[in-house]
């Protein structure tokens, strides 16, 4: 039996969908019936990505770009108006880990660079992308944070301060939008086996963490028009940990 496809006719622009979870995420929406727009530095993993949807009969639009070239966020929301008219979904996915160091040892470029990544590209694209999600009849907008981002824990620095700005940024947004169809909420993945995890824990064994995939259902969820709950943040630990492994609206 063909599995119900929840986000048909969805347009959903995920950042960071080269690899780890931002690629699982987009994945499993398009499996879901979603144009997915994507975007990455590495061209070659998108153009896989494109070539792995093609199989299921769908396709991705393709932005290979940095994220931190702010410009071209403004100019991929302009591009989202004209062909779409509308943003169903946005994933605030891509970032990066930076330093790990005491905050004493962080230097000016590393701390500058991960607020550049984690915080001021997703403030971007709330900026570039409102007034299209607003255009949606169940706009979504998933922001993708840390335990750390709200749990004070030495030595991770930039990384850590970044999430918990993001936090408050989306919280804010979600405030700003009850006046429409548009809900923000957060996420926090959990441990998830990625580069990132790998670079943060390298002695860690991958095999003893839980793949992206396994935390889709928990993004699909937040992303589909039945959602209904706005400024919260999914705890995907927790979730799992309660028997919340499956869509479940
Ligand atoms: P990965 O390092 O595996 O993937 C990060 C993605 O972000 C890649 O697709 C990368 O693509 C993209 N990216 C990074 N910098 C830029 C940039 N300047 N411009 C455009 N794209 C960029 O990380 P994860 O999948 O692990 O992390 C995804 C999110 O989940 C992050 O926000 C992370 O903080 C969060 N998270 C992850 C956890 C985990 O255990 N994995 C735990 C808690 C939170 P490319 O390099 O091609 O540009």
């Amino acid at each position: 039996m063909t599995p119900q496809k929840r986000l048909e006719g969805r347009v959903a622009l995920i950042t960071g969908a080269s690899r780890g979870i931002g690629r699982s995420v987009a994945k499993h929406f398009a499996e879901h019936g979603a144009h997915v727009i994507v975007t990455a530095r590495s061209q070659g993993a998108l153009e896989i990505l494109d070539d792995e949807l093609r199989e299921f009969g769908t396709s991705a639009t393709l932005v290979p770009c940095d994220m931190t070239d702010f410009d071209i966020i403004d100019h991929i929301g302009t591009e989202i108006q004209n062909r779409f008219k509308k943003l169903d979904i946005l994933v605030g996915n891509a970032g990066i880990l930076g330093d790990l160091a005491p905050l004493a040892q962080v230097t000016p470029k590393d701390w500058q660079r991960v607020m550049d990544n984690n915080l001021t590209a997703n403030w971007r694209l709330i900026r570039a992308m409102n007034s299209v999600l607003r255009a949606s009849d169940a706009g979504r907008a998933i922001f993708v944070s840390s335990s750390v981002g709200h749990q004070a824990r030495a030595g991770w620095s930039s990384y850590a301060v970044s999430k918990a700005a993001l936090e408050m940024t989306a919280g804010i947004y979600s405030e700003e939008c009850k006046d429409s169809n548009v809900l923000v909420n957060m996420i926090n993945p959990g441990g998830a086996r990625t580069a990132m995890r790998a670079d943060a824990m390298p002695r860690e064994a991958p095999e003893d963490v839980k793949a992206p995939e396994t935390i889709n259902h928990l993004f699909l969820e937040l992303a589909s028009p039945a959602y209904t709950k706005t400024g919260q943040m999914v705890e995907a630990e927790q979730e799992l940990a309660m028997g919340h492994t499956g869509y479940n609206l």
